[in-house]
């Protein structure tokens, strides 16, 4: 089977192609500043081998629409193409954020599953209506391909109710459908059953902790391959601290800026999700520049790390409280998988919790699944890669199997 990965953003659009026999990547890229002057799209075929073709163009890219169809124009090319028909796709699959309560499972797409999705835009909406906007393209340009809707928030849903509520009056729940969603639920699922398979075990066995530190960052509880609890909420603002996002945060600063700052409560959010978190503290919010800039000795730079790590060692503990019994914790996504500095930094002083790195295993960069625990420690603790599209790709095919 061949799956075709979409993940739509408002103005943007990266895809991947992936060969499920081999799980091998056939083409991958992005399309981005669609509608603006001049849009740009780059495409990869048989990406990161010695076969490899990229084409970049620069253009204007009127909408969505417009950029799939040169992606599918490149994808059946002469010049860099991998198929010669569109029929050759088998699925679709798409990253939609948010699915609710409606969803704790990836779907076939229908109509009602649509309107179903677009229900869910109040919640999230940045992102529902721009991934519908794929689903819609995707239908009109591969008529008859199935689609797969797989949600952010569908591994979180086994959250239970202690764990997903807030203290608010009840009624907010009912009735704005304001609880704890939780998201990155597909790099969470991924990585949880990843190292359940690298520690020779079924996810049915084990307790994980997931730890994805990427310009979003977020971590889950994981008993016996469910979720039971996770750091961002409502919206991808809460939790650990991140490049630009707070994190959770005093919920009375939001009126005391706003009154003392004279700001509208959308110019707080605004505050708190592009000007705060590493950026908020040294001006910047990519971990390399951070590094650097602590070895030219920014004292603000090293706050914002300690300040980092602090945070997701916190939430370490509270969630081998949660579990009662931690057997592995799992670092991934762009900083969990290549900063040895932070996760040597986040695992320091853990042995109480029976927790031990071994710092020479520790130290560089693997691009593959690896353990970076001393043999004496009771907690596993593991570098993964996580592959969301991959994850999505596997649940498509699971659901049209
Ligand atoms: P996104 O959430 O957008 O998918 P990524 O998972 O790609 O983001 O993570 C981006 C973050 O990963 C950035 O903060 C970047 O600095 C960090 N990162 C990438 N490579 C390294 C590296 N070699 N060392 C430290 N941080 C890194």
């Amino acid at each position: 089977m061949k799956v075709l990965v979409i993940n739509a953003g408002s103005s943007s659009l990266k895809y991947q192609l992936l060969n499920m026999e081999t799980e091998a990547v056939m083409v991958n890229g992005i399309v981005e500043r669609i509608g603006e002057e001049v849009g740009s799209l780059t495409y990869k075929a048989n990406p990161d081998t010695d076969a490899e073709k990229k084409i970049v163009k620069k253009e204007p890219i009127a909408d969505h629409k417009v950029g799939m169809h040169m992606v599918l124009d490149l994808i059946t090319g002469e010049e860099a193409g991998v198929i010669s028909d569109p029929k050759e796709i088998d699925a679709i699959g798409h990253r939609v954020v948010q699915g609710g309560e409606a969803f704790t499972s990836a779907c076939i797409v229908d109509d009602s599953v649509k309107a179903a999705i677009a229900d869910n835009n109040p919640l999230a909406p940045l992102h529902n209506p721009a991934n519908l906007m794929g689903i819609d393209v995707a239908e009109e340009l591969f008529p008859g391909t199935p689609n797969v809707a797989v949600f952010d928030t569908e591994f979180h849903s086994s959250m239970p109710e202690k764990a997903f509520l807030y203290a608010l009056p009840y009624d907010l729940y009912k009735e704005l459908r304001i609880r704890r969603y939780g998201f990155h639920g597909t790099s969470h699922k991924y990585v949880s059953r990843k190292v359940a398979e690298c520690m020779g075990k079924k996810p049915e066995e084990i307790n994980v902790v997931t730890v994805h530190l990427g310009n979003g960052c977020s971590m889950a509880a994981v008993e016996k391959g469910k979720c039971v609890d996770t750091s961002m909420g409502m919206t991808p603002l809460a939790g650990v601290m991140m490049g630009t996002r707070s994190g959770d945060i005093d919920p009375a600063i939001v009126a005391y800026i706003a009154e003392n700052k004279n700001m509208s409560v959308a110019e707080v959010d605004t505050l708190l999700n592009k000007q705060s978190g590493l950026k908020g503290i040294c001006q910047l919010n990519d971990m390399r520049d951070i590094h650097a800039a602590v070895d030219e000795g920014n004292e603000k730079a090293k706050l914002a790390v300690d300040m980092f790590a602090y945070r997701v060692k916190k939430t370490i503990g509270a969630y081998a409280a949660v579990l009662g019994n931690v057997d592995a914790i799992v670092f991934t996504a762009g900083i969990g998988e290549n900063d040895d500095i932070a996760r040597a930094e986040i695992c320091q002083n853990l042995s109480g919790l029976g927790i031990e790195m071994d710092m020479d295993k520790n130290a560089g960069r693997k691009g593959e699944p690896h353990a970076v625990h001393t043999d004496a420690s009771k907690v596993q603790v593991w570098v993964i890669p996580t592959n969301e599209e991959l994850q999505i790709a596997q649940e498509a095919v699971e659901l049209l199997k």
